[in-house]
């Protein structure tokens, strides 16, 4: 049997948790894994494009345990009432090679990207950072600024989207949360005087959500919704006058801000901030930028906390996804006895 987290046992754990605490222990395994960046396997992800969007796997391995994720994105679903972003993923064993656990990913998405983008801030913000701006308040920006305010002490937020509906929908998630939220109405309005300044918005193709005139010294610039060949956030000038950190440079100079520069653009690995290799924010006036894409040791550490925050509790179905034949080689034996097959328990705990 397989472990099986669905969206409905995935909404039962947070609210169980709480999503701030979710974040901030989901945010302490991803930090562990990027403190064994070495160990992973790493290849930029399996990307198959169409004219609206993507589909793409997102494999990565630690020799012990491996995990994918399958994700699209697809920015005009929103107008006929479907998301932008959904993804499952599926964690195994290496040894035997069977999957242990099959989990939606939509919502992990989410949580995931919100506690990778705290950690890189955590490295590369200014310590007094107390406000920050946030572009596109579509599904990952609420997930954005609970991070934020879990582990960075984020509570005053200054927000624009184009379109009102997200906005309202936005403050509706957000009351009660104990921020105190500014609707700006511009982006250029948004922005002013924010020291972290984060972008999540989602169009297939090079916006500029962010112009250099916008960009004082000493932000820290989340550039989060610029994750695909053809699609970014910020405008080139803004590049030349930062300093860029990404997850993995193969992938994000495909997929990233970065796609607008040269194959020698420098760049630094979040990875090396982390351990202590290199400093992330060296001076106050410093313009710094998490390039952002996701990366798939963000995923396997997701899944792998997920796995020990579900173990002993009700929180997963286990589902017949693996044929287990008394006599591993007689596999045509279970279509000759089908009652005697392993039946989905679906439902049942
Ligand atoms: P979404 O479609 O739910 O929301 C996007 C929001 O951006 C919408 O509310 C839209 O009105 C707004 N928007 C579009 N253009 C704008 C503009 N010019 N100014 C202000 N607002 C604007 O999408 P989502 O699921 O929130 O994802 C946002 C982006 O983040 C997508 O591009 C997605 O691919 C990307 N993403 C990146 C990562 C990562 O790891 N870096 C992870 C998940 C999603």
């Amino acid at each position: 049997m397989v472990q099986y987290v669905g969206v409905e046992n995935m909404v039962r754990l947070i609210a169980a948790t709480g999503i701030e605490p979710y974040l901030i222990g989901l945010a302490g395994y991803i930090e562990e894994d990027f403190r064994r960046w070495t160990l992973f396997e790493k290849a930029p992800r399996v990307a198959s494009h169409s004219p609206d969007g993507v589909i793409e796997l997102m494999p990565t391995s630690d020799g012990e345990l491996y995990g994918f994720k399958y994700v699209n994105g697809h920015p005009k679903n929103t107008r006929t009432g479907l998301q932008t972003v959904t993804a499952f993923g599926v964690l195994s064993d290496v040894e035997t090679g069977y999957p242990r656990l099959l989990s939606e990913m939509t919502i992990t998405t989410a949580l995931r990207t919100a506690a990778t983008s705290a950690v890189a801030a955590r490295y590369l913000a200014r310590e007094d950072a107390a406000v920050m701006a946030i572009i596109g308040l579509g599904s990952q920006s609420e997930f954005q600024v609970l991070a934020f305010k879990a582990l960075n002490g984020i509570r005053r937020l200054q927000v624009y989207d184009i379109d009102p509906a997200a906005t309202a929908k936005f403050m509706a998630n957000l009351a009660g949360h104990g921020l105190e939220i500014e609707v700006a109405s511009s982006a250029e309005a948004a922005v002013l005087g924010a020291d972290i300044i984060t972008t999540v918005t989602a169009d297939k193709l090079k916006a500029t959500i962010l112009s250099d005139n916008m960009i004082g010294a000493g932000v820290h610039i989340n550039a989060v919704g610029g994750d695909c060949p053809g699609k970014t956030e910020l405008q080139r000038d803004i590049l030349l006058r930062a300093d860029v950190f990404v997850e993995f440079p193969e992938q994000t100079r495909i997929e990233g801000e970065i796609q607008q520069m040269g194959p020698d653009f420098p760049v630094t690995e979040l990875w090396r901030v982390i351990v202590g290799e290199t400093k992330g924010r060296r001076t106050e006036d410093q313009i710094t930028i998490f390039d952002s894409v996701g990366f798939a040791t963000e995923d396997f550490s997701a899944l792998r906390y997920l796995r020990d925050q579900v173990e002993g509790t009700d929180y997963y179905d286990e589902i017949d996804l693996l044929t287990e034949p008394e006599d591993p080689r007689n596999l045509f034996g279970l279509l000759s006895a089908p009652a005697a097959a392993p039946r989905a328990v679906l439902g049942a705990r």
